[in-house]
């Protein structure tokens, strides 16, 4: 033991599983008292199989282990319940994600006053959650919610909010109104929701809106397409439904554009020739296809010298335009996290060790 804690006192990252946490006490009281060298921290599981007891006993050793890790910059965990949140002065990244909040996590957060990142996921049934005023926190620049929907939300000027599987009835609330124009990231699945709900008119409110992904039953119907006209300034749209009909507004600054119908897709151009010079990617994935749009659309990229491809794939019919070499440069896919906050985000910048 005296070897672990001697290894565990210079490790610079450390991951730990929930059931480690006996053999951290044990280590704690052979004498590892500090971890000096400690920059990143995360704690995979979470403490539902033991009793009450065992769990605060590991959530004090947590405790513990924070206030002893002077170097911490990283932090990540997943828990049941928060029931208190420790001092977090040194953290910079704090990845939190629990299936209960007894409202601990929000009043306690704005003591991280070195916190430039935060991601905080619901791993549980929604909650009304009170609201999140994290306006003083200085340094947070990049705010990552999933499924945690407080009542209203104060930041930073500059910090961008990233937003996932939020619904439309929480941000419609007047205390979101601030918040919605720094939502950078909107990404939404709900195959339940049959129409877009008041969708449209938070979208004309995401002013540096950047990435939306939604996922959802139907998009729009055939007597109201669904406008993209309040996205026009994203770059990046994924729009998929089992039916979808869209328009197109005439001038959009979209860099890649992913429409799939699982049984339809309608849309209609308000000005063809100039989104096919001005949209580098376009995919467009369908069963049925309404409308002689996408014909229009492939005339003009013939016309104006861009490639496209049209091809059957597993009973739909996709027509993309590969990327056009002349503008360089590799676009990011869906599926690739650019919020700036999670795991995955500060694995791929750096700034977390990778185990
Ligand atoms: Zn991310």
């Amino acid at each position: 033991m005296a070897w672990v804690s001697k290894r565990l006192s210079c490790a610079h990252a450390l991951r730990l599983h929930a059931e480690d946490w006996r053999g951290l006490a044990f280590a704690m009281k052979q004498g590892l008292n500090k971890m000096s060298s400690l920059q990143q921290l995360e704690v995979t599981g979470d403490h539902q199989d033991g009793t009450e007891k065992e769990g605060m006993a590991h959530m004090m050793s947590l405790y513990w282990l924070l206030a002893k890790a002077p170097k911490l910059r990283v932090f990540s965990a997943n828990f049941e319940k928060v029931t208190w949140v420790p001092p977090l002065s040194q953290l910079k990244h704090l990845v939190l994600a629990f299936k209960e909040d007894t409202g601990d996590v929000f009043a306690h957060l704005p003591n991280a006053e070195a916190l430039e990142t935060l991601s905080l996921t619901l791993s549980g049934n929604a909650l009304e959650a009170p609201a999140l005023d994290l306006e003083n926190m200085p340094c947070l620049h990049t705010l990552t919610l999933t499924r945690v929907r407080p009542a209203g939300i104060t930041l930073p000027h500059n910090c961008s909010l990233h937003l996932f599987d939020i619904n439309d009835a929480v941000l419609s609330d007047a205390q979101w109104d601030a918040a919605l124009v720094k939502v950078r990231t909107f990404d939404y699945t709900d195959h339940s929701r049959l129409v877009l709900g008041q969708f449209p008119a938070i979208f004309a409110r995401f002013l540096n809106i950047t990435t939306v992904a939604l996922d959802v039953s139907h998009l729009g119907d055939s007597e109201n397409y669904l406008s993209l006209e309040g996205l026009s300034q994203a770059e990046r749209l994924y729009l998929c439904g089992e039916r979808v009909y869209l328009t197109v507004p005439a001038r959009v600054s979209w860099q890649k554009f992913f429409v799939e119908g699982e049984e339809q897709v309608a849309i209609t151009f308000a000005d063809v020739a100039y989104f096919a010079q001005a949209v580098p990617v376009a995919y467009f994935v369908f069963c049925s296809l309404s409308g002689p749009s996408l014909m229009h659309l492939t005339a003009a990229w013939a016309a104006g010298g861009r490639t496209w491809d049209g091809y059957a794939c597993g009973g739909s019919t996709v027509i993309r335009s590969p990327q056009d070499s002349r503008r360089g440069g590799a676009v990011v896919t869906f599926g690739t996290c650019l919020c700036g906050a999670c795991m995955v985000c500060l694995r791929r910048s750096g700034i977390a060790h990778t185990f």
